[in-house]
């Protein structure tokens, strides 16, 4: 394969070395079921106990039963709203945003198909979600609120600390769900301290370094859940299914791993870099907007709008060169609708269609970041060229281009 450039790490991070070392041997001489009762077993079974204390430890958590193995954030996000709403018949009504991923976003529109009541909480055009909104939105009916805590493609950052205190001085019988899978091992959460009105937390292994197929599911204490996966008593009767040990074994050194990262500040280093490839395209690009801009935002995205261009025409350039980015999220991406974060933005439909969602990770280089901004400027100049909405003569948008775009 030609030289990769890999500026993708919200879409999913390569596992690291020293995760997939302690996974190799449970793949080979490890290999018992750790329900098994020999020895052999037993002691798989003890090495995925310490597994689940030290990310326990690492999240907070006050007891290690409160972390299940799911098999993705997926699972664990349809876990903790349809499980939540099993055990609250009475209750019809959830919050969401607007700006979720489908994980939490389909899942409550295939409630709302089941007679739930949904509110979609809508953004400003900085993505930041208006307190009073929130407020005004829970009722005695509201069974559970989920919120995320970063969103995945404009790296934007909601209050969840607060908003999960205010939900439970608003309705203390309501559960706080947040999808944290942008967020583990970006920014410091810890469970029994600012996060300790948050009931449920759904994360991946595979944005923290770890394999793709296994996730966590934090579920506090108390929290009345049904099981989603029936079958057999494992993971203290919460979620059934053999448990796939490898997976588990490498997501807790991944944590480790995060959490001397998180001590180190090692996501400065990130952030550097963002604001570098922020100021240089803003130099070199006329007519661009960088989304979430003024926003608290992550430190290892950025999400920026080309005017008069397509996103996927962009993205189509870069990968001929070996560039690896996305246009919207990876499972939004084969769509070529605009993505719906932009739009609950406001972001006018032009600009939504030409996004780009920069995101770097542990092993980008300078230089890589480098030759991103050194292209770029060519590749968007040569697409405005042939581009309807171009005027070319006085290099910016003609007046079809304010046109379409006052239609949005
Ligand atoms: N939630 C967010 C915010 C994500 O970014 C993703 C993956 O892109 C998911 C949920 C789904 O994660 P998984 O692939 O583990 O199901």
């Amino acid at each position: 394969m030609s030289k990769i450039t890999y500026l993708d790490y919200n879409a999913t991070t390569p596992i690291d070395d020293r995760v997939l070392d302690v996974m190799l041997p449970y793949f080979k001489e490890k290999y018992a079921n750790p329900s098994s009762k020999y020895r052999f077993a037993m002691d798989i079974a003890a090495d995925v106990e310490k597994a689940r204390t030290i990310i326990a430890n690492c999240l907070g958590a006050s007891k290690s039963e409160e972390i299940i193995f799911t098999a993705s954030a997926t699972e664990s996000v349809n876990h903790a709203i349809r499980g939540t709403l099993k055990t609250h018949p009475d209750k019809k009504h959830i919050i969401t945003t607007a700006v979720e991923h489908p994980a939490v976003l389909d899942t409550c529109k295939d409630l709302e198909r089941d007679g739930y009541k949904v509110t979609f909480l809508p953004v400003n055009n900085k993505g930041e979600l208006s307190i009073d909104d929130f407020t005004n939105a829970i009722t005695k009916d509201t069974a559970i609120i989920s919120i995320m805590h970063a969103n995945n493609e404009t790296g934007v950052v909601f209050p969840i600390d607060k908003l999960s205190k205010i939900a439970k001085q608003e309705n203390p019988d309501v559960i706080f769900h947040t999808d944290a899978t942008q967020s583990i091992g970006k920014i410091k959460i810890d469970m029994n301290k600012e996060y300790n009105n948050i009931d449920l937390l759904s994360m991946s292994g595979h944005k923290i370094y770890a394999p793709k197929g296994v996730g966590i599911l934090f579920a506090r204490t108390g929290s009345r859940l049904r099981k989603f996966i029936t079958g057999g008593h494992h993971e203290f009767n919460k979620r059934a299914g053999t448990l796939n040990v490898p997976l588990i074994i490498g997501m807790a050194k991944a944590f480790q791993i995060l959490d001397e990262e998180l001590k180190e500040k090692k996501q400065e280093k990130l952030s550097v870099l963002i604001s570098r490839i922020e100021e240089e395209i803003s130099k070199k690009i006329p007519y661009i907007t960088i989304n979430g801009k003024g926003a608290q935002r992550l430190s290892n995205t950025t999400n920026i709008s080309f005017d008069c261009i397509e996103g996927e025409s962009i993205l189509f350039q870069l990968d001929k060169l070996g560039f690896c980015i996305s246009s919207g999220s990876a499972c939004t991406s084969g769509s070529l609708e605009p993505s719906h974060v932009l739009r609950a933005m406001q972001v006018p439909i032009t600009s939504a269609h030409s996004s780009l969602r920069i995101s770097l990770g542990r092993f980008t280089k300078e230089e890589e970041v480098a030759a991103f901004i050194e292209t770029l400027p060519t590749i968007i100049s040569r697409l405005r060229e042939i581009s309807p909405f171009w005027d070319k003569k006085n290099n910016k948008p003609n007046d079809k281009a304010i046109q379409y775009s006052c239609q949005s």
